[in-house]
């Protein structure tokens, strides 16, 4: 894995410090949609999670997303209350055991029932497996400090809280059937019901097994012959309510009553679901609601330019993301342009930090004004420094620690002063220069050390190595232009091109293919410890 850095995104946050950002575009619209409404009713944002997997970066994304235009939606309209709702979906039948987690087979012999139905694997720790994952999302989103309300469709279903709507659903069942019965494929149609029943006698969530509606007393008559998932029904057949939680409703049905019954005023969903929100928007108008605003957001890509997708897994996570970064940059990259496929990859990361760096030196002389069109105002933690005063930068970072091979942070950090003492001018300055030293450490560890290359050079290039070795021993204090122009007039001397020689200067420094500046970077890396690499490579054999 190289560190190089990815370019092609820096022109989007360039263009971004001009523009409005989205979550601010997103606010107005949203007080157009909220004006006629009482000044104390809340504005309702919603974002959902499935508590039958793991969170991941998907899930932050859909719950950190709406939270920025929320805190935009705020400074807007300050006198409004607002909520942020993640919806728990636990009444989903489990269809799948997941890879991740423990006593798999001991959970295997619940598939079908709702997740909020089935022991915790991972022992006695909460009531079901459902509570387990929203623990786990409680353990994941407290870093980096969104505020929201949980709400459990279990709850829900059961309190009467969904009943209205349940019992309209149940009336126009054919008029939401006409809907989405087009949009499935050939052999799915027959049998479609919005309705999936709880059977009182195995447990399941049961799919395509209703036979009759009876609005006039709330009730569906269905037989437990398939069900969702894996495990075969039970044969049960009976007349059973949909209300009190004795039935849950098909998702994009779902998505509807949810929006219906809460009065969501805004959701943000992945691009794959542009259709599924589409046809929601359609029942919840049968049911006689106003569709949220929001947009559908693009998928992130992987090195290669892939679309990344949840159940492969491909990717970034974000436990890997905060070892290599801080979780600043992680918001930071939620923030910027949602509608835009954007690549994310271990060897992305360090041009993200550099961009968040860049933000953060901005920010801090910047006016009150301008700062509310930052995306630093979304994406500072409490705790964040406030201020980055030194020049340097990550990837310049990450580049001395290759050069220096060493993990001594207390060795590196003086590199650091002595080139640039602003580092440690000050203590916010300082504590982010330390806070990106763990993580160039951790980075080098993992990707740059075992990558690394002992250069072999040819017989011409041993001389153009020992020609910079003896000006960089005699000039010491050579300033980075200097030793800039010496390269260069090295590189005119034996190449056709000048630039021609950086290759080797690279691999004979570095051990990689490409880098930095490399006049400022032997000036931090000091000519005296480059020396030592130049000698290692000029008495090299193979
Ligand atoms: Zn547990
Ligand atoms: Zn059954």
């Amino acid at each position: 894995m190289s560190p190089a850095p990815d370019k092609s995104d820096r022109s989007d946050a360039q263009a971004g410090a001009t523009a409005e950002l989205w979550p601010r575009e997103e606010a107005r619209r949203l007080a157009e949609r909220v004006a006629s409404y009482d000044q104390s009713r809340p504005v309702i944002f919603e974002s959902g999670f499935g508590p039958s997997g793991l969170p991941h970066l998907g899930t932050m994304c859909e719950i950190v997303r709406p939270a920025y235009v929320r805190r935009a939606f705020s400074q807007l309209e300050p006198a409004r209350p607002t909520r942020l709702v993640v919806f728990i979906d636990d009444m989903d039948g489990l269809r799948k055991v997941p890879e991740n987690i423990p006593n798999r087979e001991a959970t295997a012999q619940y598939l079908g029932q709702p997740v909020s139905k089935i022991p915790d694997p991972f022992g006695e720790c909460h009531t079901s497996f459902a509570e387990h994952m929203v623990s786990l999302l409680g353990e994941f989103l407290a870093p980096i400090e969104v505020e929201y309300e949980l709400m459990r469709a279990s709850e829900m279903y059961a309190n009467g809280r969904f009943d209205d709507a349940l019992k309209l659903i149940l009336a126009k069942h054919h008029e939401i059937a006409a809907i989405v019965t087009p949009t499935l494929r050939e052999e799915n149609r027959a049998g479609w019901s919005p309705f999936m029943p709880i059977c009182p006698k195995c447990g399941q969530v049961v799919e395509r097994t209703v036979t009759a509606y009876h609005p006039e007393r709330s009730t569906i008559e269905f037989t437990c012959e398939r069900s969702a998932g894996d495990s075969d029904g039970c044969g049960f057949s009976g007349e059973q309510s949909v209300l009190g939680g004795k039935a849950k409703v098909q998702w994009k049905v779902d998505w509807a009553l949810r929006w219906y019954a809460l009065k969501v005023d805004y959701e943000l969903y992945g691009k794959d679901l542009t259709d599924s929100a589409r046809l929601s928007g359609q029942i919840l108008r049968v049911l006689g609601g106003n569709p949220p605003l929001g947009f559908p957001f693009e998928m992130f890509l992987d090195e290669q330019g892939h679309k990344v997708s949840k159940s492969i897994g491909r990717g970034v996570t974000v436990e890997q993301w905060t070892r290599y970064a801080p979780i600043e940059v992680l918001k930071m990259f939620l923030l910027q342009s949602p509608r835009r496929a954007r690549k994310l990859f271990l060897g992305s990361i360090p041009t993200y930090v550099d961009e968040f760096l860049d933000a953060i030196r901005e920010y801090a002389s910047a006016p009150e004004e301008k700062r509310r069109n930052s995306p630093l105002e979304y994406v500072l933690q409490s705790t964040t420094p406030r201020r980055f005063n030194s020049e340097l930068s990550f990837g310049m970072m990450m580049n001395l620690v290759a050069t220096l091979g060493s993990s001594d942070r207390d060795f590196i950090w003086n590199y650091l002063t002595r080139y640039d003492a602003a580092i440690a001018g000050d203590p916010e300055t300082e504590a982010m220069g330390r806070a990106l030293v763990e993580c160039t450490l951790n980075f080098y560890r993992d990707f740059i050390e075992p990558a690394k290359k002992a250069y072999v050079p040819t017989d011409p290039e041993r001389e153009q190595l020992k020609n910079l070795r003896e000006y960089l021993a005699a000039n010491q204090k050579a300033s980075a232009e200097e030793i800039e122009k010496k390269i260069y007039d090295l590189g005119r001397e034996n190449y056709d091109k000048p630039g021609k020689i950086f290759p080797l200067m690279y691999r004979s420094i570095l051990g990689q293919e490409r880098g930095p500046r490399l006049g400022a970077f032997i000036r931090l890396a000091t000519p005296t410890r480059v020396v030592e690499l130049l000698d290692a490579t000029i008495a090299r054999t193979a």
